[in-house]
């Protein structure tokens, strides 16, 4: 087997450096000059055409995936195809695809188990600014192109279809894995971006009454815009008992954890009815523990399920949400509340930090 490597295939005029936002060590970025990636026959080298910054990158920098250095942040990326490996088919140069957050090797034990974002390993699929360099750089690596990339239609602007690497796969993966019987009850808890996204796709796939449950302004009126029904604000009031009010003292057949928090997935699990599913998107980025209450957990004999999600990966997945891009089903642009250029990802990623200007989602520029 041949690696092709960029110097061979780039024409010698360009250089072969690249600016990448790097995780220099715990709590620290910096934009830094990079060599651009070597690829391998199954592999693509995409250059970045736009990008967001996720809460996990901040997570990441904060130290909860451990100590990395000069590790490429990002994962959330679309851009054009500037090289391709051997054996990858399907794919040509010069055509604007989505990078999958997650990106498999689709071949391991996990993978074939039908569990591909656990490839190799808990988390495994995890590749980008975890194992290897991510996408907040000029040019990205792509592992598994074939099945990792997927085109984008002509119709889709990058600032839409960017959605479609983590946030809309996130937020859906958080209504799928919530079981949500038609006409059925929701409390989505968390209403940042994939909270939002679990609110439109929790309508989507028919629930009957949604419930956002979140203190920021702003956030509660996308979600309005989103689909959600009611709005339950949890400074002002105790959000287990507003929505078992909201749903006849019932609880709620679904409940979605979107923050990562462990108050958040208590309040999830004393919402959900008996026979009812906590769904986990939530990153729970602190502590030993995450603490099941004991009592509306049935002391553990309620049939309530939970169930967890790393973010789906894939082309086909990826196609699904750029179709419901183009028919209009879902528009997830609102959640873009800055436009920053990349040379400025720094300040993105400060604002990220703080969640300072009302920020949910700075969409990076290249
Ligand atoms: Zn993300
Ligand atoms: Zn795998």
């Amino acid at each position: 087997m041949s690696t092709i490597t960029l110097e061979e295939t780039l024409p010698q005029t360009r250089t072969a450096m690249m600016k990448a936002l790097v995780m220099e060590g715990l709590g620290k970025v910096s934009l830094a000059e990079k060599r651009i990636p070597r690829i391998g026959p199954d592999d693509a080298l995409v250059r970045t055409t736009a990008a967001l910054v996720c809460t996990s990158d901040i997570h990441t920098v904060g130290g909860a995936l451990g100590v990395r250095h000069n590790l490429t942040l990002g994962h959330e990326a679309v851009g054009s195809i500037e090289r391709l490996g051997s054996e990858v088919r399907g794919l040509r140069i010069g055509q604007r695809v989505a990078v999958g957050a997650i990106t498999p090797c689709w071949r391991c034990e996990n993978c074939q188990r039908g569990f591909p974002s656990q490839c190799g390993q808990a988390l495994g699929g995890w590749k980008f600014a975890n194992v290897k360099d991510g996408t907040l750089a000029e040019y990205v690596h792509v592992n598994d192109a074939q099945a990792n990339l997927c085109p984008i239609p002509d119709t889709i602007p990058d600032e839409a279809a960017v959605y479609a690497c983590d946030m809309m796969s996130t937020g859906l993966a958080g209504a799928e894995n919530a079981a949500i019987p038609a006409g059925g009850t929701v409390a989505v808890f968390g209403l940042g971006p994939v909270g939002l996204m679990a609110v439109a796709f929790s309508r989507l796939l028919g629930a009957g009454l949604v419930v956002g449950v979140d203190s920021v302004p702003a956030r509660q009126t996308l979600a309005l815009a989103f689909g959600a029904d009611e709005i339950v604000d949890f400074s002002k009031r105790d959000p287990v008992e507003a929505v078992r009010r909201l749903t006849s003292e019932n609880g709620v057949d679904s409940a979605i954890e979107a923050v990562g928090s462990p108050d958040a997935f208590a309040a999830c699990v004393r919402t959900t009815r008996p026979g009812g599913t906590i769904s986990n998107v939530g990153y729970h980025g602190h502590g030993d523990v995450v603490p099941i209450p004991r009592l509306e957990w049935g002391v553990g004999m309620s049939d309530k399920t939970i169930r967890t999600a790393l973010c789906p990966g894939g082309r086909l997945r990826m196609e699904r949400l750029l179709r419901l891009l183009e028919g209009k089903r879902v528009d997830p642009t609102p959640l873009t509340t800055h436009r920053i250029p990349f040379s400025e990802i720094e300040r993105a990623f400060r604002l990220m930090a703080t969640k300072a200007e009302g920020i949910l989602k700075p969409l990076i520029v290249f």
